[in-house]
């Protein structure tokens, strides 16, 4: 009988406990996570979870029967300290486990502010985990003053909650645009005029100057444009760092992330990495995929590993969000553009196609379903359209599929 023990109780965690057994895998599995909940899903926290439109019990992954009946051990609250790769086990604070295969999903941790910590300031929140958004919930109320530093997706998709309870909010966003990391400036301004058009407030181009801080309460915030709001709670969306401490600790290789192959396995053989804290190459560029489908899709090829398939990882990248009634999907990744192809326009159906040169990276559409289904397939296959056949919305893309 063998062990495998997998650290991190996220999605991707989650993922491969769940497949192993799928697979057949009938030895020994440990599944090791420091919240003090059964796995749960992410994406819905910054949406619907907040927005008070999903219930908690829905949040997670599987049911505690499920991990029961399974016969998958859970450790849950509990959070390895050390890995000894020559002894192959690791320790927790009261014991000591044994694995012939371990994997390291362990996620990323929401950035702080420089001088500011969420830990002893009490209306001062990050939106990552269950605990945040349960924190946030009793502040989104009509008339409450929020600022949301930070324009990526979370800071966005806090802003259209906040706003469905009449929140007022302010969002400070560094670069001179919103989502200028991940998006075009066409993604850009659809969404910067969505948010305007619902009252949000958005200042780019924009720092943090100050938090004026009363009684372990953030009251007022001042900018680098010399203006000041009074504030009721902040929430901080400037970004993660993936968790690569113990991959550290142990002289596994690590770059931007606990360093993978396409096997999914680290620079120690029998040690795998998956999901958020997981780099590795694609397309020639080092990438890190913080994303559902990479958690889920990672932890397959680890568990086939661990079955001995031989299997390889191929990144299909794909990504969403919600906003208001907006539905931006995303696929592939845009990493290297050098030009963006507009289909459609805001009263029908929108897409934006990013190009290095004349091959197709990526595609954003918005409440665009097709395009986005239609996009990721010609991406997998390696297809690119003409910048005219995308143009013109008479062509039928579905055909270069054939
Ligand atoms: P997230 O997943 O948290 O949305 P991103 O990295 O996609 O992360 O977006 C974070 C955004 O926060 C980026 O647009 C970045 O420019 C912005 N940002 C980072 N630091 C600050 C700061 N101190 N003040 C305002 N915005 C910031």
């Amino acid at each position: 009988m063998e062990t495998t023990i997998v650290v991190g109780a996220g999605q991707a965690g989650a993922e491969v406990v769940s497949k192993l057994r799928d697979l057949g895998y009938d030895d020994r599995i440990i599944l090791i996570g420091q919240e003090n909940y059964l796995p749960y899903q992410r994406p819905p926290l910054s949406k619907k979870y907040m927005a008070g439109e999903m219930a908690l019990e829905r949040l997670f992954l599987r049911p505690k029967e499920f991990y029961n009946n399974e016969g998958i051990e859970l450790h849950i609250g509990k959070s390895a300290l050390k890995i000894n790769p020559d002894e192959q086990n690791i320790n927790l604070l009261d014991r000591v486990l044994k694995y012939d295969h371990l994997v390291l999903t362990t996620g990323s941790e929401p950035r702080e502010l420089p001088h500011y910590s969420t830990s002893n300031i009490k209306n001062l929140f990050t939106m990552r985990d269950l605990t945040d958004a349960n924190s946030i919930e009793p502040f989104m109320k009509i008339g409450m003053r929020l600022l949301i530093v930070g324009g990526g997706y979370i800071g966005l998709e806090a802003a259209a909650t906040a706003q469905k309870f009449g929140v007022d909010v302010t969002l400070v966003e560094l670069q001179d645009r919103i989502l200028k990391r991940v998006a075009a400036k066409e993604t850009s301004d659809y969404i910067r005029s969505l948010h305007i058009s619902k009252g949000v407030k958005i200042k780019e181009a924009t720092g943090l100057e100050k938090l004026t801080i009363k009684r372990d309460k953030v009251v007022s915030a001042s900018f680098t444009d010399n203006s000041n709001i009074n504030v009721d709670f902040v929430i901080v969306g400037i970004g993660i760092t993936p968790n690569t401490k113990l991959a550290e600790d142990t002289d596994i290789t690590v770059n931007n992330g606990i360093f993978v192959n396409e096997r999914c396995q680290t620079s120690i053989s029998n040690i795998y990495a998956a999901g958020d804290c997981a780099s590795f190459n694609y397309k020639n560029t080092l990438v890190r995929l913080e994303s559902v489908g990479n958690a889920i899709d990672q932890a397959t090829i680890v568990a086939q590993n661990i079955l001995r398939k031989n299997a390889t990882y191929l990144p299909k990248p794909w990504f969403w969000s919600d906003q208001y009634d907006l539905k931006l999907q995303i696929a592939g990744l845009n990493t290297g553009y050098d030009n963006v192809v507009v289909r459609g326009d805001k009263s029908k159906q929108l897409s934006h196609w990013y190009f290095k040169g004349s091959e197709l990276l990526a595609i954003d559409a918005l409440n665009d379903p097709r395009a986005y289904m239609i996009g990721k397939k010609l991406i997998e296959a390696n297809k690119s359209p003409s910048k005219e056949q995308i143009k013109d919305q008479d062509f039928n893309l579905k055909a270069l599929l054939k």
